[in-house]
């Protein structure tokens, strides 16, 4: 079973906006925030923002005070006049294409055109246009309807953002037919469908030839979600609409051979990864025993760190190779243990952004907490034991970090506290994570296994290999953060590319591995480092093939992802340590490998 995922499936222009304008709301106030019904059609992403104070009313008596939101779909100017009488404060997130048909129906129906809209009777975008028409309107939602509209002297005809194209193609010959004796300028037929919409429903379409069946996730509520459905089914393809991942029965999707995953515009990103997760599981059943246990082996080693910790071991490798041209196992095995226990605690401790984010990891770590739990402390111990073994220095030094580590991930303050300090730990202090995280990486890596005496001497390229690893680690950290950027301003955190905005970020952190690339090749030129900086630098070069990946695709294959950047500190170690040990052993390879790259 193939899996193939939409291009355009995530939030739309429409509801990000208004999600965003919801988010930065509960930062700046504390008054109680309403919307007038869900913000958006999606149950998930309502229940998130219900748990951070945004509490969707159903009728104006609920709204006693505080602010009201205006949701993307616009409401009628009637119903934003009470609201204004009622003395409340109003917030509009009224989609700027939903904002567009309210100015074109107010324009027209004021010069005496009959309004037609093609919506859904009762939707409330549809509620909202109707709202500002001054005079007749009908709303229609097949082509049939066009001979029952009444005799008119100029016709207004306008569709529901989220309508499909084909619709409305069609209703729009049938007014021409209905209305032939209508001047171009008489009958005014203005296609408002949103190019968004239309995307989505044009590769579905596009899809549809390619494909066996679909998947469709979002809101069962949601009228672009169950459209895009309807397409599909239209092209002759079974669709399957499901809100979340649990709603995918295996049985049936495993008869077609290939699907395609598309998503309404009101599904978040993190939604359709976890789908896409659960369909990928499924896929999996199909294969042989021996390459379902190897790629179980592989996902529970990113899904538990060991990934990433081999990364790090392998960088402290790389480290003793270019800092004393010798492979220090123990220094491999430190930071083996403290990458593998300090990033799952770090999971462990946020477990309201598992349930968001992180399907096959969520899933794992909330079952597993106490277990986890246990094994991330025994390998802290494990790391020390190694440290001390090194040296005392190193030891101590690295029981200075687990402190600050642990320190920095304890959550000792209340929730939502107000003054000096309204965090709840360290962690929570924005954007400080990357850094953290970079800075610890550097010192576990490259200054643990430097101090083995009490007289420290920091030559030069002591300082050069810090700052790599540093700059690796904060790049790897920041393209993260973009993958989980939906979800985390729905749970209240604060990355640096939720401070900066994304096309800030984006530079931030082209330029991080440029300035990696350029002083790694510098040195590499300049200071007669030998082979273990090719391995930075091949890092380097590795990070910046994934940016686009993470920062321009809307659907990323989640835990897919994460091994192809941690194979950047895979490949940056193994390279310096293949090449060192081959070194030692003067073989032909090495003579090779000599010839070509020093
Ligand atoms: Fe706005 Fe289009 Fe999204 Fe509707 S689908 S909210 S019109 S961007």
């Amino acid at each position: 079973m193939k899996i193939i995922p939409a291009k355009t499936a995530g939030f739309c222009m429409g509801v990000r906006r208004a999600v965003n304008i919801v988010l930065e709301l509960v930062e700046r106030t504390d008054q109680p925030i309403y919307t007038l019904g869900p913000l958006i059609h999606n149950p998930q992403v309502v229940e998130l923002l219900k748990r951070r104070g945004v509490v969707p009313a159903e009728s104006l008596e609920e709204i006693k005070s505080g602010i009201v939101v205006i949701r993307s779909h616009g409401i009628r100017p009637q119903l934003r006049e009470e609201l204004e009488k009622r003395g409340l404060k109003i917030v509009d997130a009224t989609c700027p294409r939903v904002a567009r048909v309210h100015k074109i129906v107010e324009k027209y129906s004021q010069q005496g055109y009959l309004t037609i809209i093609l919506g859904d009777a009762g939707h409330s975008e549809v509620e909202g246009i109707l709202g500002f028409v001054q005079g007749e309107a009908y709303i229609i939602e097949e082509p049939e309807q066009v001979q029952e509209l009444p005799e008119a002297d100029k016709v207004l005809f306008v569709a529901q953002t989220t309508q499909s194209q084909e619709k409305f193609q069609k209703i729009a010959s049938a007014l021409k037919n209905r209305y032939p004796q209508l001047k171009e300028e008489e009958l005014k037929i203005v296609n408002t469908i949103c190019d968004s919409t239309e995307r989505r429903q044009n590769e579905v379409k596009e899809l549809a030839g390619r494909v066996d069946a679909f998947v469709i996730v979002g809101g069962k509520k949601s009228a672009n979600t169950r459209r895009l459905k309807e397409i599909a089914e239209q092209e002759g393809k079974p669709a399957f609409l499901v809100e979340t991942e649990a709603e995918l029965v295996p049985e049936q999707l495993r008869a077609f051979p290939r699907i395609a995953l598309s998503a309404g515009a009101s599904t978040p990103n993190w939604m359709i990864r976890r789908v896409y997760e659960e369909l990928r599981q499924i896929a999996l059943l199909e294969h042989s025993l021996p390459f379902r246990l190897f790629q179980r082996l592989v996902r529970l080693g990113v899904i538990l760190n060991f990934y990433l910790g081999l990364g790090a071991g392998l960088l402290a490798l790389l480290s003793g190779v270019f800092l004393r041209e010798k492979i220090y196992l123990l220094s491999g095995l430190i930071a083996f243990f403290y990458i593998f226990a300090v990033h799952n605690l770090a999971v462990l401790s946020r477990p309201g952004l598992l349930e968001v984010i992180e399907p096959g990891r969520g899933r794992w770590f909330l079952r597993h907490r106490q277990s986890l739990m246990s094994i991330s402390f025994l390998g802290l111990v494990l790391g020390g034991l190694f440290a001390f073994m090194h040296s005392i220095w190193s030891g101590l030094l690295y029981s200075g970090l687990v402190f600050l580590s642990l320190l920095y991930q304890v959550p000792f303050g209340r929730k939502n506290q107000r003054g000096l300090f309204p965090y709840q730990s360290l962690m929570d202090i924005p954007g400080s994570k990357d850094i953290f995280m970079a800075l610890a990486w550097a010192v576990v890596i490259v200054l643990v296994p430097m101090v083995e005496k009490t007289e420290l001497h920091f030559e030069p390229r002591f300082w050069l290999l810090f700052s790599i690893i540093g700059l690796m680690v904060l790049s790897r950290s920041i393209l993260q953060d973009f993958r989980d950027l939906q979800a985390d301003r729905m749970v209240g955190k604060e990355t640096l590319p939720i401070l900066l905005g994304e096309r800030k970020s984006r530079w931030l952190v082209n330029f991080i591995i440029l300035t990696g690339l350029i002083v790694s090749f510098l040195a590499w030129q300049f200071s007669g480092i030998g082979i273990s900086i090719w391995g930075l630098f091949l890092g380097m070069a590795w990070l910046w093939l994934c940016v686009p990946l993470f920062t321009i695709r809307t659907v990323i294959q989640g835990l897919r992802a994460e091994l192809l950047i941690d194979s950047g500190f895979i490949l940056a170690g193994a390279l310096a340590v293949s090449y060192t040990h081959l070194r030692a052993h003067e073989t032909s390879l090495h003579l090779v490998c000599r010839l070509l790259l020093e």
